[in-house]
């Protein structure tokens, strides 16, 4: 028995549940179902779904504990009735009945924590949104941090090739116990199997992966760095935690996330799940300057810019090319 079991298992099934709405958002998308947020960012019915359907199965199992979330229901309470009707069809299908549009709100709300206590959760109902209305990759992020530290770590991708010629993969980790790949459809999460990182010793051998948004991440820059390690691969560019999954499974071994603006600090849920899951796969995971990632500054990583997720031994040589060319 792990130290973990219960919230694996309970973060688990609230992952699987969001991916299936988001799934099932997904196929009847229209662009009725998209408002612009403040930030100009695309956000769906399914994000509010997502969050609602998490922070609901989280209430279950965890009453006291907080959720820092992305999303929060201010704008949703402003928008059109017919967006508000569908987040609620979207959960309502979920549950198997309607639970009325005020709980969905107060679900969503519940995300909105700040992230200060010594144990939360935090969440991206949507990682990669972009990637999601694009019909390419994203992910349900969902981490648990104690005392500064992610103790667990879930990723839902739906669009993962699974290697069996379908769609649909799920990875957990838990700090001191590994990563494994769960089929994310099935109707058991079952045991999964273990994941490892790609035994690579060279940078030079290495396939780096990053964001298809050039806004996200320096892509100039990550050609000068694969330049100077040598690397000859072409990138391998994939939207969301994704990323992190395919450090994890050896599917690439380095990713850069280098940032455009001076002034960007991360979101703490675009990094949590997919950091323990490249750790506990064998990996490391660190800013571009190699400081360990600081989950107690609150919602953003305030202290740390941009990461650097490589399969391990590589790390300090791929740093140091990092602080080589950002620092030319
Ligand atoms: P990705 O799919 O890896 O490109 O990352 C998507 C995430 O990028 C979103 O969840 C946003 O929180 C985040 N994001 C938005 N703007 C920026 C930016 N200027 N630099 C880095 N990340 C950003
Ligand atoms: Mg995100």
């Amino acid at each position: 028995m792990g130290r973990h079991d219960r919230e694996l298992a309970a973060g688990i099934d609230a992952v699987r549940a969001a991916t299936r709405i988001c799934r099932a958002v997904a196929q009847r998308l229209v662009t009725a179902d998209k408002l612009e947020k403040k930030d100009q960012s695309p956000v769906t019915v399914a994000d509010f779904a997502s969050q609602a359907i998490v922070c609901q199965r989280l209430d279950r199992a965890f009453p006291g504990d907080s959720v820092v979330g992305e999303e929060d229901a201010t704008e949703l309470r402003g928008a059109a009735p017919p967006l508000r009707e569908s987040v609620v069809r979207a959960v309502a299908e979920e549950l198997g009945g309607d639970p009325g549009l005020a709980p969905v709100l107060s679900w969503i709300d519940r995300g909105a924590a700040h992230a200060d206590g010594a144990r939360f959760w935090t969440l991206d109902p949507i990682d990669g949104t972009k990637g999601f209305l694009r019909g390419e990759q994203y992910a349900v992020a969902l981490a648990l941090i104690e005392d500064g530290e992610v103790v667990v770590g879930l990723l839902g991708c739906p669009n993962l090739p699974d290697g069996a010629g379908g769609r649909g993969l799920l990875f957990s980790a838990v700090r001191g116990e590994g990563t494994r790949r769960h089929a994310l459809w099935d109707p058991a999460p079952g045991e999964g199997k273990p994941v490892s990182v790609a035994s690579l010793r060279r940078a030079a051998e290495a396939r780096f992966c990053e964001s298809v948004e050039s806004a996200h991440s320096d892509q100039e820059l990550s050609a000068r760095i694969a330049a100077l390690l040598g690397i000859t691969a072409e990138p391998y560019r994939i939207d969301s935690q994704c990323k992190y999954a395919a450090v994890a499974e050896g599917d690439a071994s380095i990713y850069l996330r280098l940032p455009t603006r001076r002034d960007y600090r991360e979101k703490i849920w675009d990094h949590a799940a997919g950091m323990l899951v490249v750790e506990e796969a064998g990996g490391r995971v660190t800013d571009v300057e190699g400081a360990k990632l600081d989950f107690r500054r609150g919602r953003t990583l305030a202290a740390n810019q941009g990461v650097v997720a490589t399969c391990g031994p590589i790390h300090d040589e791929v740093v140091s090319a990092v602080k080589q060319v950002r620092g030319a």
